[in-house]
């Protein structure tokens, strides 16, 4: 950890009364977990299609059954990188579009690594259980609530998408009750659960007919067969 003296503040002369009420300085993140890193396309929801630099970070406590990346959860199993490192190498790929995801990314404070990646001209975006505070600048911020570990309040409500997983009928219940939570202008996406889809699908697009506020978000990268 460093610490970083934010724009206006004085390195040498700290009043901690100041410091307490206005935040003069933070402590700052240098390292992070990394599970992998990947130049691909964002295969769901709004931004679905585009060049992206993917950013899995490892650690994660929600414990869903059907996650596809089980071997994020033990952060300790996957190297710390620098910030700085993380950067530089998504600074190589032409797309200044990074996603970082999990795990569960807001196990970690990202306000450095944001704030480094739009210093390089990328739009940021997360993928989010929701489940931690907020942090980092976001450009979008994509909360896919799970049950294991709730959302919180201010996670909805910063919400530019929620994408919902449908693994039965009874999600779609669940899934109206956080629609109830997030702000008007948040985009709302069922997704079948991987597993599920074949099965699933169907009533996916009955109930989308029915109640359109709702759009489909597929994981077109595992149909396309890329990360
Ligand atoms: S929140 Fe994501 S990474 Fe964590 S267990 Fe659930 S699906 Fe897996």
């Amino acid at each position: 950890m460093l610490q970083r003296n934010l724009p206006g503040s004085s390195s040498s002369t700290l009043n901690p009364y100041f410091c307490t009420m206005h935040l003069v300085q933070t402590f700052v993140t240098t390292k992070l977990p990394v599970m992998e890193a990947f130049y691909t396309i964002q295969g769901e929801g709004f931004h679905q299609g585009r060049a992206a630099y993917f950013i899995r970070l490892a650690g994660c406590n929600v414990n869903c059954f059907w996650c596809d990346v089980k071997e994020s959860w033990d952060a300790d199993k996957h190297p710390k990188m620098s910030i700085d490192d993380i950067v530089q190498q998504a600074c190589a790929e032409p797309a200044r579009l990074a996603v970082i995801t999990g795990g569960e990314p807001l196990m970690y404070n990202l306000d450095e690594l944001t704030y480094q990646l739009q210093s390089e001209g990328f739009e940021t975006n997360i993928e989010t259980s929701g489940s931690f505070p907020l942090s980092g600048s976001w450009n979008w911020i994509c909360v896919s609530p799970k049950k294991f570990k709730p959302p919180t309040a201010e996670a909805l409500h910063n919400a530019n998408e929620l994408k919902v997983v449908i693994y039965n009928k009874n999600d779609f219940t669940w899934a109206e009750s956080h629609a109830n939570q997030v702000n008007e202008s948040c985009k709302l996406y069922l997704q079948p659960e991987w597993e599920k889809a074949p099965v699933i699908i169907p009533s996916i697009i009955d109930y989308i007919k029915q109640h359109p506020k709702w759009e489909l978000s597929l994981q077109i990268h595992k149909y396309i067969n890329v990360p």
